[in-house]
């Protein structure tokens, strides 16, 4: 059965006040499955008055007992991972397995951040005088506020909640209105394992305007936001204009290289695979594919196999290994990207279409015959959709890759170290796998560069972002 879903305020499950609420909608069935309550001025008001209050609550817990606290909700989680997982699928879309996955792996997340909780060393400067001791300090920046999307409802919120949890801020987490059971379960599991009230807000409504009300705010010392280029670039202004520190995570458009001398049928399959993993509704989804001439042929073959073989459908029925698109708006987004690109000339060897019309299906999609005046060349899917272009040598795919604003994450096999060394230097990206699906590990930097945003949500760098340096200077009486 999917809740009901409610504010979580100062250690209260509470309805909006007013009891205003939003209707939730699967996207497999387009049924309304339950409601999420929409957060009034006065709720608003109420998280920051409980962050204010939960920050020095949770600052003042030993970094040991935060620890134990945060692997405590790593446990709940796992154990509830069974219950959440079809939560996720109602609201989401993706296959069950995909969300148990999701809710597993955001345990994970928590295990890491509450180890890294332990070890947010300061250090000691040598000085230029005896009896004098420079002390570098790191003390939790303060309460957040935390803006995450629909894609990956539990693993979006994880990130920035765990890292808020390990240095001792606290936080309001604006949590995706289209999904917002998952991430109400994940902070549960939190609040279950002892985290103390005001520490965690959760707030749902209208995103606009819970932003431009809590980054401005006095209380609020920190912004990190995951989500489009255009919307990232409003929140870091208004973030700029009120000197909150920031991290942002945002779209991406992800260049996959494959030189000849690569395992061509293991590269279209990994690609593939990863293409079409939550309906290619993924920042770091790999867009498009730069193959080597000779070998293009070969790939395309492969990668349209792969495509064909995908199984969309209900994300709660087995065997399906593609959900529906998350909401309405993505099938009309995906349908206009695809029409561009016919009548400039581009040829589609499979899917292009909505299936049905009930639910938000959409085919897995694959696009040849591509140029750089096509919409889709140019502006992120958020979808199905792969295009596939050949290249002919390093310097030209290092400028196709380098050619758009964006820079998240970056993809490329082949079997010569050298040429492995190169792509790895010279491309503008966050974040690079080569010859393997090797990203969004918790121990490593997640992030991108250019207009994909900037700070990091995964490895030691994630806990910085939420600690300031202070210098203390000490001399003996
Ligand atoms: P959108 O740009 O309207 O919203 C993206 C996310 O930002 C949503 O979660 C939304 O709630 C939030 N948002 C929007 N305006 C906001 C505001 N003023 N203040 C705070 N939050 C705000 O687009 P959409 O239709 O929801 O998603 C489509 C696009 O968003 C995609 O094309 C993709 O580029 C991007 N997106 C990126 C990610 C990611 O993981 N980086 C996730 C979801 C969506």
């Amino acid at each position: 059965m999917y809740p009901d879903v409610l504010l979580h305020i100062n250690g209260e499950w509470r309805k909006a006040e007013g009891g205003r609420s939003i209707p939730v909608i699967n996207p497999a069935t387009e049924e309304v499955i339950g409601t999420v309550a929409h957060a009034s001025r006065g709720d608003l008001d109420a998280a920051l008055e409980a962050a204010a209050k939960g920050f020095r609550t949770w600052s003042a817990v030993s970094a040991f007992e935060r620890s134990k606290i945060m692997r405590k909700a790593a446990n709940l989680l796992r154990e509830r991972a069974d219950r959440i997982a079809p939560l996720l699928t109602q609201e989401q879309g993706k296959p069950v397995a995909e969300a148990r996955m999701e809710v597993l792996a955001g345990a994970d997340v928590i295990d890491w951040f509450a180890e890294e909780a332990r070890r947010a060393y300061g250090r000691v400067i040598p000085a230029r005088a005896p009896g004098v001791y420079q002390l570098v300090v790191k003390e939790p920046v303060g309460p957040v506020a935390a803006f995450t999307p629909w894609n990956f409802p539990v693993n979006q919120v994880v990130r920035k909640l765990s890292a808020a949890m390990a240095t001792g801020c606290s936080i309001i987490v604006k949590a995706p209105e289209e999904t917002p059971a998952s991430p109400a379960e994940l902070i549960r599991a939190y609040v279950d394992a002892g985290v103390p009230a005001g520490a965690i807000n959760l707030v749902y409504g209208v995103p606009a305007e819970i932003s431009e009300y809590l980054i401005p705010h006095p209380v609020i010392r920190k912004v990190t936001f995951t989500g489009s280029t255009p919307v990232g670039k409003m929140l870091a202004a208004l973030a700029g204009k009120h000197m909150k520190r920031v991290t942002m995570e945002l779209g991406g458009h992800a260049p996959a290289i494959v030189f000849d001398d690569a395992d061509i049928d293991l590269a279209a399959k990994q690609l593939a695979g990863s293409k079409f993993r939550n309906a290619g509704q993924v920042c770091v989804s790999p867009t498009r594919f730069l193959v080597q001439q000779k070998s293009y042929d070969q790939f395309v073959e492969k990668f349209v196999a792969v495509a064909k073989a995908v199984k969309v459908g209900n994300g709660m029925e087995e065997g399906v290994t593609m959900g529906p698109l998350a909401n309405e708006r993505r099938i009309p987004a995906m349908e206009a990207l695809i029409a561009d690109a016919r009548q400039k000339g581009a040829e589609v060897r499979t899917g292009g279409n909505r299936i049905g019309n009930k639910g938000y299906f959409f085919e897995p999609t694959v696009v040849t015959g591509v140029n750089r005046e096509m919409r889709m060349m140019n502006e992120e899917p958020f979808g199905p959709l792969a295009m596939v272009l050949p290249f002919a040598d390093l310097d030209e795919v290092v400028a196709e890759a380098n050619r758009l604003p964006y820079g998240l994450a970056a993809y490329a096999y082949t079997s010569s170290a050298k040429t492995a060394n190169a792509v790895a230097a010279q491309v503008e990206t966050g974040m690079m796998t080569i010859n393997h699906m090797g990203l969004a590990l918790p121990e490593v930097p997640f992030g991108g560069v250019k207009d994909s945003g900037y700070g990091s949500e995964g490895g030691s760098e994630a806990i910085e972002a939420y600690l300031n340096p202070k210098f203390v200077s000490q001399a003996g009486l």
